[in-house]
């Protein structure tokens, strides 16, 4: 294994990759295989690849980018056999707007020449959607827009049907420091999209932030009441 995978359920795991500490989600049956999210570069998605195909046993069918920032979609160029889900948004930026990506990621450190590789390497994403069900036989992935906040089109993936639920919140909540609050943020609406995040878990789902170490509904909770006191 290139990463250290950590077990949330049945067929559920996720991966936090060096850079960025960045969470890469990963659902698996006898049928397909859905990534959460995809890393900066090529180099981290090859590895990804690699890892899914040793756990999984099969290559990535299904692809869900919660939103259009830089460590979070540049990877997506690796999977050229996967069905991407996004935000109409994310997919926006994805193909109008790549220099912005490029820029933000090498702002953050990343190496400008694996950026213009993973950028050249680009798909447009086929399912543009705010919601949507992905049926993976005995388990589904939950694609769902609960509303604003990290930014205006963040998407959740929740995991139904294995023997824990698990909601893989993208950067709605973060462990590793506090809610990254950006340009293109909306605090205002951020603490009541959390109300929404915790109805879909509920008391005992895993919360799995964009990045950072698994948290439980009462951090984010408390996330969610550091953010209203933010305003
Ligand atoms: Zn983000």
């Amino acid at each position: 294994m290139n990463h250290a995978w950590e077990r949330l359920a049945d067929g559920v795991s996720r991966c936090r990759l060096p850079f960025l500490d960045v969470t890469v989600g990963l659902v698996w049956s006898r049928t397909g295989a859905v990534l959460i999210d995809t890393g900066t570069t090529l180099t981290e998605a090859r590895a990804i690849r690699a890892d899914v195909e040793a756990l999984a046993g099969r290559e990535v069918s299904h692809i869900v980018l919660t939103h259009s920032h830089f460590d979070h979609v540049l990877g997506s160029s690796q999977f050229d056999g996967a069905a991407v889900y996004c935000a109409p948004a994310a997919a926006a930026t994805m193909i109008d707007e790549p220099s912005l990506l490029r820029a933000d990621a090498v702002r953050h450190g990343a190496d400008p020449d694996d950026v213009d590789e993973a950028i050249a390497a680009l798909r447009p994403p086929q399912h543009r959607v705010l919601s949507a069900v992905i049926e993976l036989g005995d388990r589904e992935v939950v694609v769902s827009h609960p509303g604003r906040g990290h930014t205006d089109h963040d998407l959740i993936a929740t995991v139904t049907g294995a023997d824990r639920t698990v909601v893989f919140c993208g950067d709605l909540v973060e462990e590793s420091g506090h809610p990254c609050i950006g340009a293109d943020s909306d605090p205002a609406a951020w603490p009541a999209t959390m109300d929404r995040l915790l109805e879909v878990g509920g008391d005992d789902a895993v919360y799995v932030p964009g990045h950072g170490a698994l948290v439980d509904a009462r951090f984010v909770r408390r996330q969610r009441r550091w953010l209203a006191d933010q305003l």
